[in-house]
């Protein structure tokens, strides 16, 4: 065997090799492997396996997968691409995943300012949906939301609302990836008479969507205080059965914990665990409300959290512990909430507020650093979602969704470390494209697969009907 032979590579995804050289004229170039796409960027960051940026990198996609990440010379060295996109100025990350939200509200978005909890809930919000619910609402309303968090460079969202399979729809034609929390309420509402009705409609879409590439169904009980003894056992079987994830919004503020104890005698967190809710396949939002007891469990059950920092400050609902719940191991992801309590889809500034709370809240400014809140912000939500072997971070086998920010802006110079311009520079108004799956849905700051000017033309004529 020749010394080049010797040489050559095995595989195309593993360390690639430098060009290599036989004798001392004849020079030997390697086969090139063919892919559809490849993006040239400043900065790759790609969380795992390294959360480290790689300067002047580039990443290689064939079909709906990263087949390569690294060094520019290199990945260039090894494939021949159909599209060569470059990004000079750009900062290339995993697709944000916003963990926890309720799309169609956006059409609520202003409608309850400065409200408790309660009060929000029970006189603004229910009403306002009890009065004007529809297919069409919640349509215009995710349609919305995508536009919006697609520009924000969110490429999966989790959604809990009534017409799920219209969300789904929504999801499918935007080309985003969605894990759609099917709503179960024991009260009447728009889209289920009781929780069994919602069961049903929720388990047949479930096999409606069973092999989508985009969407998944998942149960989501809305709350412990909404939803009854008999059908979160229910939900707690089919889910196991079904091995489902099941999300449920959960010791949001005091007052809800306080009403647990004279509802049930308990807390929720401890009612959940007698009902065998308790599990790795748990996404427990919010969680603001937690004694060391209760957050031990959680952790023992491997309970992923979803933290919501904006939507419980300005309901001054309380602060989720963040750090405490990482250093008990306990996987924590972030979400948006709805527009009605946010009222921004912005991933990046819930990062970033969360890492201010952290810090604040701890009195340590070592704690919440920014490569670990841009992981939570990508790989923490995916992992919440059961979908990171799929997404969540750049490496070679995972489905492309990418989203690329410019820092080109003088706004961000001099850019010293990309992942903390990220976090704390305020940069979801530079994004500039998002593939997923290895689509390109979003292009020089122009949707591909939406219609812009009529999703806000729709949006504005629910503002003169919904009031
Ligand atoms: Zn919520």
């Amino acid at each position: 065997m020749t010394d080049v032979a010797r040489r050559l590579p095995s595989t195309r995804t593993g360390t690639l090799p430098a060009p290599l050289r036989a004798g001392n004229s004849v020079a030997y170039n390697p086969p090139m492997t063919p892919c559809d796409l490849l993006i040239q960027c400043r900065w790759c960051i790609p969380v795992a396996p390294s959360d480290a940026p790689i300067d002047d990198a580039a990443i290689a996609v064939a079909g709906e997968r990263i087949v390569a990440v690294g060094p520019r010379a290199e990945v260039e060295g090894a494939f021949a691409p159909q599209t060569v996109i470059s990004l000079d100025r750009h900062a290339v990350i995993p697709g944000l995943v916003n963990a926890h939200g309720h799309a169609a509200m956006t059409l609520l978005r202003g409608a309850a300012e400065d409200l408790p909890l309660q009060d929000w809930l029970n006189e603004v919000i229910w009403p306002l949906e009890a009065a004007h619910l529809s297919r069409d609402y919640v349509r215009d309303g995710t349609d919305l939301a995508l536009a919006e968090m697609l520009s924000m460079g969110i490429t999966t969202f989790s959604d809990m609302y009534y017409f799920p399979d219209e969300v789904a729809r929504c999801a499918a034609r935007a080309g985003m990836r969605a894990e759609v929390a099917f709503p179960i309420l024991d009260f009447p509402n728009i889209w289920s008479r009781n929780a069994d009705e919602a069961l049903h409609k929720g388990m047949s879409l479930y096999d409606d969507y069973r092999d989508d590439p985009l969407i998944d169904m998942v149960f989501g009980p809305h709350a412990a205080y909404t939803v009854s003894r008999e059908a979160l056992e229910k939900t707690a079987m089919y889910a196991e059965e079904l091995n489902r994830p099941v999300q449920t919004h959960l010791h949001e503020n005091a007052a809800e914990v306080a009403d647990a104890r004279s509802r049930v005698g308990q807390s929720w967190i401890y009612y959940l665990h007698e009902l065998g809710l308790l599990s790795p396949s748990l996404q427990a939002v919010h969680m603001t409300q937690l004694t060391d007891h209760e957050l031990d469990l959680v952790a023992l059950h491997n309970v992923n959290v979803i933290h919501c920092p904006h939507s419980n400050l300005k309901l001054a609902s309380g602060i989720c512990p963040v750090e405490r719940l990482s250093e008990a191991g306990v996987n924590v992801a972030l979400g948006t909430d709805g527009a009605a309590s946010n009222n921004a889809l912005d991933l990046l500034a819930e990062a970033r507020l969360a890492a201010l709370l952290a810090k604040q809240t701890s009195g340590d400014t070592t704690k919440a650093d920014a490569a670990r809140m841009l992981r939570m912000a990508t790989l923490g939500g995916a992992r919440a979602l059961g979908l990171h072997k799929e997404t969540g971070s750049l490496e070679p086998g995972k489905l492309a969704d990418l989203v690329a920010f410019d820092l080109g802006a003088p706004r961000f110079a001099p850019v010293r470390d990309p992942v903390s311009t990220l976090i704390h520079g305020a940069p979801s108004g530079a994004v500039s494209h998002v593939w997923v799956g290895g689509r390109c849905l979003y292009e020089d700051k122009g949707f591909k697969t939406m219609d812009i000017d009529a999703i806000g033309a729709r949006a504005e004529r629910w503002r003169d009907i919904v009031h």
